[in-house]
């Protein structure tokens, strides 16, 4: 087999932690070698230990399995040495298009279903009736919420050409410019989006936006505090976090991994403070009354405890769900959801 023939293959798998360039033009491959129905590389990374290297040794093996399945082994090793350097040929991403936006927070959870993503899309266009320029991207993507929560489903953002670069047009409504991995992929394919694919997307969506002159930008963070996290609070100049959480006792192993994700000297975010969601229920029919069903006052408690500011609190209110559900977020209303999320507007504000 020709090496160049080997060569032309790993120019396809790209390093999702370097801009998506190959590994080919990252120097990292050291050698390659074909013999009978094996295929040998070695692949070169540098003293820094690379949390892709298993990902990359994967996606090797797959890419010469794919494309010459009569290998029926294929052996890649690895050695530690800086790789060659090589000419970059795909533009980086660039904090550019972020230029216009004053304040970037995450907002953020320890685990999923605490209703992160319904607080920071009410959030969102809470401050937008205040007066800011605000924009949301959907940075969940495990699963992206935003399309169905603002019934923006089927959108298909605008895109340009610039420098080689596709930059991206948000979608515009309540007010709020939404950007959401959700409006590239259907539902079923969005369960592919894991690890470093993943994150590169996510950074996109981010990083490609022509979001203009922005308020606030927030950014519906996974849920959990994995490696996602760090490289994205990393590469974003992300300003703050909102933590989101729910009031029961179970939640405070979560929400203080979020509180060390942001505290860690790597990351040094502040946070912002905490927001505590389904922090009561109130019944339509009785709006006076509320039951503390997942027990009163653990935001209070957890905002103490870790020395944070509680931000607000939001009932569990049906309407919450079914507006989400509906695609006109509570926040639009006039009831008592909506002033709850106006006061959190208000207090977010103040804050930073
Ligand atoms: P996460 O982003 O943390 O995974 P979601 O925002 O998707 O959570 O919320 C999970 C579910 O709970 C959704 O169906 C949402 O409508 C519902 N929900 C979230 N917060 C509330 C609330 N305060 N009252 C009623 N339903 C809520």
């Amino acid at each position: 087999m020709d090496r160049n023939q080997i060569m032309e293959w790993l120019a396809a798998v790209e390093h999702p932690g370097k801009g998506d360039k190959s590994i080919v033009e990252l120097g990292m491959v050291e050698s390659v070698g074909a013999d009978g129905n094996k295929v040998s590389v070695t692949l070169a990374f540098p003293k820094r230990p690379d949390p892709l290297k298993q990902y990359l040794i994967g996606a090797v093996k797959a890419a010469i399995y794919r494309n010459a399945p009569q290998y029926v082994e294929v052996e890649v090793t690895s050695v530690v040495k800086e790789p060659a350097k090589a000419a970059p040929q795909k533009p980086e991403l660039t904090l550019k298009e972020l230029t216009g936006v004053r304040h970037i927070i995450g907002v953020a959870s320890g685990k999923g279903g605490v209703g992160k993503s319904t607080v920071a899309v009410n959030l969102a266009v809470a401050l937008a009736r205040l007066g800011y320029k605000v924009g949301l991207s959907d940075a969940d993507v495990y699963g992206p919420s935003i399309p169905i929560m603002t019934g923006t489903e089927g959108a298909v953002p605008e895109a340009e050409k610039e420098d080689g670069q596709d930059v991206l047009f948000p979608v515009e409504k309540f007010g709020v410019k939404w950007m959401s991995i959700g409006y590239f992929a259907q539902s079923e394919q969005a369960l592919i989006w894991r690890g470093p694919m993943a994150c590169s997307a996510l950074k996109q969506m981010i990083l490609q936006v022509r979001w203009g002159d922005l308020d606030f930008l927030l950014i519906d963070m996974p849920p959990g505090t994995g490696d996602i996290h760090i490289s994205l609070v990393q590469e974003i100049p992300m300003e703050a976090a909102i933590i989101v959480t729910t009031p029961q006792d179970v939640a405070l192993a979560d929400v203080e991994k979020g509180v060390d994700m942001f505290r860690n000297p790597s990351i040094a975010r502040r946070i912002l403070g905490l927001v505590e969601n389904m922090a009561w229920f109130t019944p339509a029919e009785l709006p006076e009354n509320k039951y503390f069903i997942f027990g009163r006052d653990g935001g209070l408690r957890m905002a103490e405890r870790f020395d944070i500011p509680l931000l607000g609190q939001i009932p569990i209110v049906q309407s919450i769900r079914e507006d989400g559900d509906a695609g006109t977020p509570a926040a639009t209303g006039s009831g008592p959801d909506a002033v709850c999320f106006l006061e959190l507007a208000q207090k977010v504000a103040e804050t930073i």
